[in-house]
Parts: structure tokens; sequence; C-alpha cells
């Protein structure tokens, strides 16, 4: 498996993690765009939202509820943005299924 986050979350490339379960492992982005920028992403390889299914619901969720939670352990009272950046027109660039939880500044609408 050459997935660069697949190897992430083995261990096998370094990062600073910020909470991991058997479903799913954060860590810090390498070039946070926020004071707080984290990723959240499944062990499970998924390329993208759009690899995903029905089936996978409850996994999805997790992920979800486990940003608001470290949003929460972050102090990200104020509020915070969660991206899920998706195929080319997405702007993702590795391919592997993660949320971006971005906080500890006040955001813009519409993104770039
Ligand atoms: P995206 O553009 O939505 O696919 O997001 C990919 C994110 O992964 C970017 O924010 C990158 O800064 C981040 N990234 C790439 N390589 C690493 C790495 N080795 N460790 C942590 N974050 C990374
Ligand atoms: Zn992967």
């Amino acid at each position: 498996m050459s997935c660069l986050f697949c190897k992430i979350a083995d261990g096998s490339i370094p990062s600073t993690a910020v909470y991991q379960d058997e479903l799913c492992y954060a860590f810090s982005d390498l070039h946070p765009q926020s004071p707080v920028h984290i990723l959240i992403i499944p062990r499970k390889h998924f390329a993208s939202l759009d690899d995903t299914s029905a089936a996978d619901r409850d996994l999805l969720g997790h992920l979800l509820s486990t940003a608001a939670a470290i949003a929460r352990d972050k102090g990200l009272g104020k509020g915070y943005r969660v991206v899920i950046n998706t195929g080319e027109d997405g702007g993702q660039t590795v391919d592997h299924l993660h949320l971006h939880l971005l906080g500890g500044r006040h955001m813009t609408w519409p993104p770039g």
C-alpha cells in the first residue's frame, strides 16, 4: 500500500498524534491553515468521500463526532470548520478520505 495516510495511520510515517481509536486516527496537519488544523482519517482506506457508500454511514458519523470531540478538547468554543475536500474540483490532494478540523481564527465564506 503506497498511500501516505495509510502509512501515517499505521505509524510507518511519523506524525503528531492528536487522538486515535480502532476506527480512526487524528493528527496535526503539516502545513496548518489556522492555529488549530487537525486531520481526521479512517484507518480503513477510502480514496475519497465519493468512495464511500451507505454501508459506511456509522464510520462517517464516527469521524464527524470525533471532529466535534477534538474541537471541544481544543477549546474551540467560538466555532470551527470541518472540511472534506473531494476530488479534483474539491481541491483534494491526498487520496485517502480525511476531514480537516480548522479553528482558532475567524473563517471567511465563500472558500477559495
Ligand atoms: P487535501 O488538500 O484536502 O487533500 O488535504 C491534504 C492535507 O494533508 C494538506 O492540508 C496537507 O498539508 C496535509 N499533509 C500532507 N502531507 C502530510 C503529512 N506528511 N503530515 C501531515 N499532513 C500532511
Ligand atoms: Zn490510504
